[in-house]
């Protein structure tokens, strides 16, 4: 084991990697598919080592799919069947912290949609906010002055397409009010990649809003933080040695697979570029080199000769 150096995973070396391994861990948007469409020969490729008894995992920070929702888009894009144990979403990974984290009756103030509420409500964590902004009143004198839950215990906050002032308001009032109330955000993702270089703001945006408001930062449970992984762990006995991270995003799923141990492996199909990589490599910064993956391919497709194909 030398140091990661982002070598193409091909030939021999390909079929070595991929027998030393029983567990794949895949991001999802980028590497599986792009939007909605699965990238191409990736369902093959997945359903080839679905066949070769590996277990298959997949984390994705998006906080806008349940774990159900999630296996209803394998399927529906030909990928092998996955049951909704074997996926990781930050907004299941945030129902989960704040389970354990929460005392029993505490509940959550929350900026995100219904995928988000429905992970909370199938552990059991009352909920309030996602969805439209219900204004307490018309003026922000108003909001500062409507009343509070005394049950908040939480404020949460994932993707919410309804983000608005007078829940940033709602949000800081539930953290002002009660110093012991928990800050979390599902990640940290900064924008959303859309076709042809465009991109929406991500939920970093919504997060760090929250935070500059509350002069407190969130404990954030998706990519790159090992809470991820640690959620994987917990529910399979997985050996970090022989575990490999399949991500398109170095500063998510690269560096959360590297600082767990894990096998590095970056696709090209989604965000990254080979020339980032490759400043990273140059650079004399050390903390640049946990985001250089060991191996990289243009396409996860790129795996089926290895694996028989
Ligand atoms: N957050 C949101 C709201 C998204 O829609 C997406 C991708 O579609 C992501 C995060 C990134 O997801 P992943 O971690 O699967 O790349
Ligand atoms: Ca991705």
């Amino acid at each position: 084991v030398g140091p990661r150096l982002c070598r193409r995973l091909e030939g021999e070396a390909a079929r070595a990697v991929l027998a030393n391994a029983d567990t794949l861990l895949f991001d999802c948007d980028g590497v599986l598919w792009r939007g909605d469409t699965a990238v191409s020969g990736a369902p093959a490729a997945l359903g080839r080592l679905a066949a070769a008894g590996k277990r298959l995992c997949y984390v994705t920070n998006n906080s806008g799919r349940t774990r159900v929702a999630y296996t209803e888009k394998l399927r529906r894009l030909g990928f092998p069947p996955a049951e909704p144990r074997h996926i990781f979403g930050s907004a299941f990974c945030a129902a989960r912290y704040l389970r354990q984290a929460l005392p029993p009756g505490a509940a959550a103030y929350v900026l995100g949609g219904p995928a988000l509420a429905a992970e909370l409500e199938a552990v059991g964590i009352p909920h309030l906010g996602p969805g439209p902004a219900a204004l307490p009143g018309p003026a922000p004198a108003d909001w500062a002055t409507a009343p509070l839950d005394p049950a908040v215990r939480a404020v949460l906050v994932g993707f919410d397409e309804h983000f608005s002032y007078a829940k940033l308001c709602q949000a800081l009032r539930y953290l002002l009010q009660n110093p012991d109330c928990l800050l979390v955000g599902t990640n940290r993702d900064h924008r959303l990649p859309l076709e042809g270089g465009a991109a929406i703001p991500g939920t970093g945006c919504l997060v760090k809003a929250v935070e500059t408001a509350a002069q407190r930062e969130a404990f954030i449970v998706g990519k790159p933080n090992r809470f991820m992984f640690d959620c994987v762990a917990s529910e399979f006995q997985v050996d970090p040695a022989r575990t490999i991270m399949v991500g398109d995003r170095l500063d998510t799923d690269i560096l959360m697979g590297n600082s767990c141990g894990l096998t590095t492996l970056l696709t090209l199909t989604g965000v990254t570029a080979l020339d980032e990589v490759q400043a990273h490599l140059d650079s004399d910064c050390p903390a640049r080199h946990s985001l250089v993956p060991d191996y990289y391919v243009d396409s996860i497709a790129d795996l089926l000769p290895a694996l028989g194909e």
